[in-house]
């Protein structure tokens, strides 16, 4: 692209959000030209299996692709791959790459979801500690496998969880290290923890609750252990480090537009400055799934969402953002669907017996189902969502009956 070339539409980041704006832009009929810059060299790709089949090798990378390199020619979307954004100037309307360019832009979609947050602690940096967020990550990582016979998770949510299950099966002897007293705690109920603690248990991993990484041990630059703060060593060749994101809105921010843990978005995506719109993990905004409450999901769901959100703002056909959160995680031969929001709630029922290995959690706030967690039970997932959409006030008793199907509640 020569310098100084405008776009009517930039968006900034190739990620699961960035490509779903550019097509639902262009499935709206935008005929104007689009340009997105991504910092990864790679087309836009699923990020999910990162952690899952492309980790297990199960999966290879050409099949992570979100649409192939003809369909973005094809729809005249300027894909321009290693192309990181620094700056924002918004009263000129342009973004400055790390390259030094500078393009300018009608509305701009800042769509940049996060970078891993890394330990401060000794160590964080050796040779053998990863983060799993992008290929290039996970590639890194895989690179490291056969010589590693021992691996440290530090983190117990879904990514840690998630590659956990996978170095299982590869065969790897496998630490969990959860600083909070149950894993996926910010996430999920105690029973759902409660359910995965000891399904990782029985799959031998070694999963410590209450586990403080006090610093990295190393031997030439290489980790060579977990050191916590009560003094033991978790001796490894490996580290994975899942413990969060950070979004990455440091330019916008220093741009003059509103945020903190995120850039703060209204219900069309609307930043606080002139036509730049914010979408997916990078994006806080209010939700009605989380009582109102400014948010950051960190999801597919999300992503994709809030991009068509965005296309319809810039397409002059806006409609509020409304949409239910929903997630997956597969872990084993487990497969966790999530609906709604669980947090805040006041009440938990139990569906189905966890010891067969399938069964639902279903939360209430107030007498009211706010979100649902499903274990192997695929039809209360898909029968629960209207629950969650309309905040249906249902006898915790009859949720209880894993005998009476959800989508019978729904008209109570
Ligand atoms: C290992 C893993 C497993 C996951 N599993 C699931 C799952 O099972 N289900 C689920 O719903 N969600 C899952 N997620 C979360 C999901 O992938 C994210 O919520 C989703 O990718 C968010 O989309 P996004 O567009 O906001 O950000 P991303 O997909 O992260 O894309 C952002 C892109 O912007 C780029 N970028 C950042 N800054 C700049 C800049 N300044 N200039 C240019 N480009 C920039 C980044 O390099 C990145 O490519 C998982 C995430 C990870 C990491």
């Amino acid at each position: 692209m020569p310098a100084g070339q405008r776009r009517d539409v930039v968006i900034v980041g190739a990620g699961h959000g960035g490509a779903a704006a550019a097509i639902a832009l262009r499935q709206r009929k935008f005929a104007g030209s689009i340009a997105v810059l991504g910092a990864e060299p790679d087309l836009p790709y699923e990020r999910p299996p990162l952690s899952k089949e492309y980790l297990a090798g199960d999966k290879p990378f050409e099949r992570l692709l979100i649409r192939p390199a003809s369909f973005w020619a094809e729809r005249g979307v300027a894909m321009l791959t290693g192309r990181e954004v620094v700056a924002v100037d918004p009263a000129a309307r342009t973004v400055t790459t790390a390259d030094g360019e500078a393009i300018g832009y009608g509305a701009l979609v800042w769509a940049t979801g996060g970078s891993p947050r890394r330990l401060t602690c000794t160590g964080h940096d050796l040779i053998g500690v990863h983060a799993v967020r992008t290929r290039a990550d996970v590639d890194r990582l895989a690179g490291e496998l056969p010589a590693t016979t021992r691996v440290c998770v530090v983190g117990g949510g879904y990514v840690g969880l998630e590659a956990a299950a996978v170095l299982r099966k590869l065969g790897k002897a496998v630490t969990v290290l959860e600083a909070q007293t149950r894993v996926l705690a910010r996430v999920a109920g105690a029973a759902l923890s409660d359910f995965f603690h000891a399904e990782h248990r029985a799959r031998g991993v070694d999963l410590r609750l209450g586990a403080i990484v006090e610093c990295i041990e190393e031997a030439d630059g290489h980790a060579t252990g977990v050191r916590l703060a009560d003094g033991e060593v978790i001796t490894c060749e490996t580290v994975i480090v899942g413990v969060g994101i950070v979004p990455a809105v440091s330019p916008l921010l220093l741009a003059g537009a509103e945020g903190g843990n995120g850039v703060v978005v209204d219900a069309h995506g609307r930043t606080s400055l002139p036509d730049v719109y914010a979408i997916g993990d990078c994006a806080a905004h209010a939700n009605r799934f989380a009582g109102g409450a400014t948010i950051r999901l960190e999801s597919v769901q999300n992503a994709s969402d809030m991009a068509t959100t965005v296309a319809r703002a810039i397409v002059g056909d806006p409609a509020p953002y409304d949409a239910v959160p929903w997630f997956w995680s597969n872990q084993y031969d487990l497969k966790l669907q999530t609906v709604g929001l669980s947090t805040g709630h006041d009440a938990a029922v139990l569906r189905g017996d966890p010891a067969a290995r399938s069964f639902s959690v279903v939360y209430l706030k107030a007498g009211r189902v706010v979100a649902l967690d499903c274990v192997n039970a695929v039809r209360d997932y898909v029968q629960g969502r209207a629950l969650v959409v309309g905040g249906a006030a249902v006898d915790p008793a009859a949720l209880a009956d894993a005998a009476v199907p959800l989508k019978d509640l729904a008209r109570g």
